[in-house]
């Protein structure tokens, strides 16, 4: 009962980009989904969409990169994104990019 959603995620991290610090309305995979990375917390992070581009399918070491944050698991449980667990239109777009 903690589904991760986009704006779950976005929420979390204050809509600030885990790479750059810059306002961020896109999520990326710190794994990349084709590297074996999952949809969790933890290895999801906002991002804004030109890391979200650079980054495509790399890992942070290959692009020089550092997390500014460590991504997981909110704190403030389900009740607060349980009314986004609806999966929206841009949902399936962002994971296919991540
Ligand atoms: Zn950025």
């Amino acid at each position: 009962m903690n589904h991760v959603t986009r704006r779950g995620v976005l929420r979390r991290d204050g809509f600030t980009c885990a790479y750059c610090g810059k306002s961020a309305n896109t999520i990326d995979h710190v794994i990349p989904r084709s590297r074996g990375g999952r949809n969790t917390w933890e290895n999801l992070v906002a991002a804004c969409l030109a890391c979200n581009s650079r980054k495509a399918d790399k890992m942070l070491a290959q692009l020089g990169w550092q997390l500014r944050v460590t991504p997981h698991r909110p704190r403030y449980g389900g009740h607060l994104v349980s009314g986004l667990n609806h999966i929206d239109d841009s949902w399936d777009v962002y994971l296919q990019a991540g």
